[in-house]
């Protein structure tokens, strides 16, 4: 199998480099340094893709009667590369990546006339609402009530761990509609808007950072929130088979590229000088051990990625390969911010309040440390969803466990 790129590809590959230097300018990028979790703030974040829409890069898995830029697989692996190394953040998200093809592919023509323009040209945000309390792996046990009266739909109950549910306008949202004893059956897929009266967002603080306008998560309450039938999707009672349309987007996305670059970082910080230290961390053989296994395993992801894009090239079916690379690719992840955490040592919390200094009325004066080490504790904490989200790691084993040995 041939793994290396064509001339055209590569000619390709400098166009998106060259658009990134250009356009992914020193506010992102150093917004991009800070952040704990590879995104900008809002405002950031929609200038971005606003750059990327202007070129007619925004959709590329979109097709191109809506919008998408018609490129093969290898182009898509190329931009995504490309663009995780520069450090910029992906264009999947909820409303491009998860909501829209499900409104192209069950929306009524209203629904895609009116959603879809609006999703690629930014203009209007998008969060998920599937989870529950108690229904994130057994999601078809959701209970969030939605009860036909007239032309609505009255909405009681919660979602949660609703990613940027503060920033959002509108939610794809699961609803039961009715108790049926297969419970799949019972579940509807609707589109809300989320200034409709009674509905309340909370947020959820996590270990990560101060949650002022920079939290992730929340919880999503709805009291007697009003939703017009106009916005479900397809049939009443199918959402599930929509959901699960959906969850296939979720999935899928290459890691290694976003793995060199975040290597790239940790090495760098690896060799500055601590003073705690008397030295750099790259100088103890234990570290230097640890960083070398893990370069091979995220060279041998690079591989397999690679030879994965290829073969869906060639028609291939993913099988349970993508739940091998959520699997390899989090937990990956996850090692790179460990070592960040140890090459950074007692500088990983510069802002660490000395909470005792305040119960005895002293002045609190946060341990002073330097900008690189600033987001390293709070990537660590926050990388810990990776093993959870997009179907928990035990949910992937499980699949592999299913579809390869077939228990
Ligand atoms: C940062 C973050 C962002 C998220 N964003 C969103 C969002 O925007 N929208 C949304 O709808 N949801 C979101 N989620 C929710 C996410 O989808 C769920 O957390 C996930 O599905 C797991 O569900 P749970 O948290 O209820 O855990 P549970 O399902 O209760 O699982 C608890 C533990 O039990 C294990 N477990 C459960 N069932 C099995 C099984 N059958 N076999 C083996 N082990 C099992 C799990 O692996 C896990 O370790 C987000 C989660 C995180 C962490």
């Amino acid at each position: 199998m041939d793994l290396d790129f064509a001339p055209e590809d590569l000619k390709f590959r400098d166009e998106v480099r060259a658009f990134i230097a250009e356009n992914f300018d020193e506010d992102m990028r150093a917004k991009a340094a800070q952040s704990k979790n590879g995104h900008l703030d809002k405002e950031a974040q929609i200038r971005w893709l606003k750059k990327l829409g202007d070129k007619g890069w925004i959709a590329p898995d979109w097709p191109v009667e809506h919008g998408g830029t018609g490129w093969s697989l290898t182009q898509k692996y190329i931009f995504e590369m490309e663009m995780a190394l520069a450090g910029a953040p992906s264009t999947s998200n909820m409303g491009l990546r998860m909501c829209a093809p499900v409104v192209m592919a069950f929306g009524t023509p209203e629904q895609k006339a009116h959603h879809l323009p609006k999703i690629l040209s930014s203009d209007v945000w998008w969060c998920q609402g599937y989870s529950e309390p108690g229904s994130g792996s057994d999601l078809a046990s959701l209970s969030l009530k939605a009860e036909r009266d007239g032309d609505d739909y009255v909405l009681n109950g919660s979602k949660i761990w609703t990613t940027y549910a503060q920033w959002a306008d509108w939610m794809f949202c699961l609803v039961r509609t009715s108790n049926e004893a297969v419970r799949q059956m019972g579940i509807s897929f609707l589109l809300l808007d989320m200034t409709t009266p009674g509905i309340t967002i909370q947020p959820i603080p996590t270990l990560d950072g101060p949650p002022e306008g920079d939290q992730e998560v929340n919880q999503v309450f709805f009291e007697n929130v009003r939703v017009p039938v106009a916005n479900r999707i397809g049939d009443e009672g199918k959402g599930w088979t929509y959901a699960k349309y959906l969850l296939q987007f979720e999935r899928g996305n290459a890691y290694a590229p976003g793995l060199s670059n975040q290597l790239a970082k940790l090495k760098t910080i690896a060799k500055l000088e601590r003073s705690d230290l008397g030295g750099a961390m790259i100088e103890d053989p234990t570290f230097r051990r640890k960083l070398a296994d893990l370069e091979i395993k995220v060279e041998a992801l690079n591989a397999t990625e690679l030879r994965v894009f290829a073969g869906r090239s060639a028609g291939e079916a993913m099988g349970a390969t993508s739940s091998m690379l959520k699997l390899e690719g989090s937990q990956a992840q996850q090692a790179v911010t460990e070592l960040a955490l140890e090459a950074v040592g007692v500088y990983a919390a510069p802002f660490v309040r000395d909470t005792w200094a305040e119960i005895r009325g002293e002045t609190n004066v946060p341990r002073a440390g330097p900008d690189y080490a600033a987001p390293i504790a709070p990537m660590y904490f926050n990388y810990r969803k990776t093993s959870i989200y997009a179907g928990s790691n035990e949910i992937q084993h499980n699949i592999i466990a299913k579809m390869i040995l077939g228990v």
